[in-house]
């Protein structure tokens, strides 16, 4: 099958109609067209509209790192933001009553479904980022997700000079991911605007995000202006490594 049926495909198969034979059908085109997501039946259960979940933690609680005014602009206004637009953009769409998960698997770069894209991918990622940082941070757990960093990188250090320079290198808007493949391994990669590793039609490498960091001058302009390394660094010290190994361990065994 040829990605653009597959996309029309998957698409339809948004409808939520005779699911079972055609995802077989999808599954079986796998090294034809060398694309090896399958997309899961959408759930089709939201009744209620997107909502801007609370900060895990007061807003001044990242200091000195991340700064109480930054976090408060961040989360209120900008991650507001994404929800509202999100609610919005779904009406009278077939993403209507889809769950976030759904939205991102299946959502195209069809300037039909720009809103949806930018506004969903602003809600999980800023979600995300604000679970997987921590007043002080948490030191890294010993266990397997120390062991895969280290045998996948090197070292810590390694690791976080890799992640470092994929933040640096992020053009404009974007964020950094550490991602667990498809085949289970660890991989960093970045990402433009507020696409994120789980839109599968769009991102070039689809995997389960295990740590993100924002690089959007919103996200560091007032304490850092320009210094896009200084908030990267200082990022280090808020990271909930616990949380990132709790979500390590989910994408590696369920
Ligand atoms: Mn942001």
């Amino acid at each position: 099958m040829k990605k653009r049926a597959f996309l029309k495909t998957s698409l339809w198969l948004a409808t939520g109609a005779a699911l079972s034979p055609l995802l077989k059908a999808c599954d079986s085109s796998k090294k034809a067209n060398n694309k090896t997501a399958v997309i899961p039946p959408p759930k089709l259960r939201r009744t209620t509209p997107f909502a801007l979940p609370p900060l895990p933690y007061p807003s001044d609680a990242l200091e000195p790192y991340i700064d109480k005014q930054t976090m408060e602009i961040h989360h209120g206004k900008h991650h507001g933001g994404y929800v509202n637009n999100l609610n919005d953009a779904v009406v009278g769409t077939v993403y209507a009553d889809y769950e976030l998960d759904d939205i991102l698997a299946r959502i195209t770069t069809a300037d039909a479904d720009r809103k949806i894209r930018n506004n969903a991918g602003g809600h999980w990622n800023h979600t995300f980022f604000w679970q997987i940082m921590k007043p002080g941070g948490a030191p890294l757990p010993e266990g397997q997700f120390a062991a895969a960093l280290n045998s996948t990188f090197g070292s810590f250090e390694q690791f976080k000079t890799a992640f470092t320079d994929a933040a640096k290198s992020v053009f404009g808007s974007g964020w950094a991911w550490l991602c667990v493949g498809k085949d289970k391994s660890l991989f960093i990669s970045t990402t433009p605007n507020q696409d994120n590793p789980l839109m599968m039609q769009i991102t070039p490498k689809t995997g389960t995000p295990v740590l993100g960091l924002d690089v959007w001058e919103h996200a560091y302009y007032l304490k850092y202006q320009n210094r896009r390394p200084d908030y990267i660094s200082a990022f280090f010290n808020v990271i909930n490594w616990e949380e990132v190994a709790n979500r390590y361990n989910r994408a590696m065994f369920g």
